[in-house]
């Protein structure tokens, strides 16, 4: 769990109305794949208002007070500006049940919607309408669906729509949000992510400059987790930061240049567009007493195998080129 300045508790609002589930969010900090095997993630809570007409549906829902007395279909049809109503009667159906329920006097908030639509429409009211859930580049590694993110209680995450798996998720100062769009906040959020990581590798604490140890540890078939994380660990402050291997690689002299050779800036491409960066499918253990790994990174059909030791030194690379179409 990484500890900030700033306190962020990562079981929010959101996590605690979606009881079920609170149990299986990753941890702050963390990087890399998760599921759940049963219930509802945020994410895919998340996932069922990937739609602007949905999204508008709540907010008619909410402009018309359906907290106080619940609100007629047609009421909601005239406040939504589609002009289809079967395709509105679509979209309400898939907000109906988590979201929202219906009864004979037509629709009502549920709780834990209530609560996850008022805390993602938290923003309107602090100019930060946008950052509520917005679309972001990019595909999902797992099933090639599309991206969204998300700012809550000062922590961003990026997920699949689809798969509802979450591909980073890690605090960022509210501060960061003010006058940004969110296609600025992203390229803002890369780098603040990319360089905390960074600069833990490189043994500075990104919290107080103090010490980092950092530790590789292999614990495989840990449920729904990576097999292969990276543990760092200040040894003044304690702060303490999870990650898959290959982001604590984007300064990599060796990494940097053969993408670069690709056409490809790694200090500015979304580090998450990278499966090797937010995963552990690119990560082989060659041994494990001492400890070595081998991360292959491809690209445009070239390969880059670089083997780590367990403090994370590389102690080997080789290109081999033209590897597959
Ligand atoms: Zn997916
Ligand atoms: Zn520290």
């Amino acid at each position: 769990m990484s500890r900030f300045g700033h306190e962020v508790d990562s079981e929010s609002e959101i996590d605690d109305d979606i009881e079920e589930n609170s149990q299986s969010l990753p941890e702050e900090g963390h990087l890399g794949t998760e599921f759940t095997d049963e219930g509802m993630l945020p994410a895919e809570a998340f996932s069922l208002l990937g739609s602007d007409t949905r999204i508008e549906i709540l907010q008619a829902m909410s402009a018309a007070n359906a907290d106080a007395s619940p609100v007629g279909f047609t009421e909601l049809f005239e406040r939504v500006d589609i002009e289809d109503s079967a395709n509105f009667n679509y979209h309400l159906q898939k907000l109906t049940g988590h979201f929202i329920k219906r009864s004979e006097d037509g629709y009502e908030f549920r709780h834990p919607g209530r609560k996850v639509v008022s805390s993602i429409f938290a923003g309107t009211l602090t100019d930060r309408t946008q950052l509520g859930f917005f679309p972001v580049d990019g595909d999902c590694h797992r099933c090639e669906g599309d991206l969204h993110g998300w700012y809550v209680d000062e922590v961003l995450t990026i997920a699949c729509v689809d798969c509802a798996t979450v591909l980073v998720r890690y605090p960022f100062p509210p501060g960061g949000i003010d006058e940004r769009t969110p296609a600025e906040l992203l390229q803002a959020f890369h780098h603040y992510v990319r360089h905390h990581y960074c600069m833990a590798a490189d043994g500075v604490c990104p919290e107080c400059t103090g010490s980092v140890d950092t530790e590789l540890v292999y614990e495989p078939a840990r449920d729904g987790r990576l097999d292969v994380i990276v543990e760092h660990t200040c040894q003044r402050c304690g702060y303490d930061l999870q990650s898959s291997v290959g982001v604590n690689l984007l300064d990599n002299a060796e990494v940097l240049m053969f993408h670069s050779e690709r056409g490809i800036d790694l200090s500015t491409e979304p580090f998450w567009h990278f499966e090797w960066c937010v995963s552990d499918e690119h990560t082989t253990v060659v041994s494990e007493d001492p400890l070595r790994l081998r991360i292959n990174i491809q690209c445009d059909g070239d390969e880059l195998r670089i083997v780590l030791d367990d403090s994370l030194s590389v102690i080997e690379t080789a290109r081999h080129e033209r590897l597959s179409y």
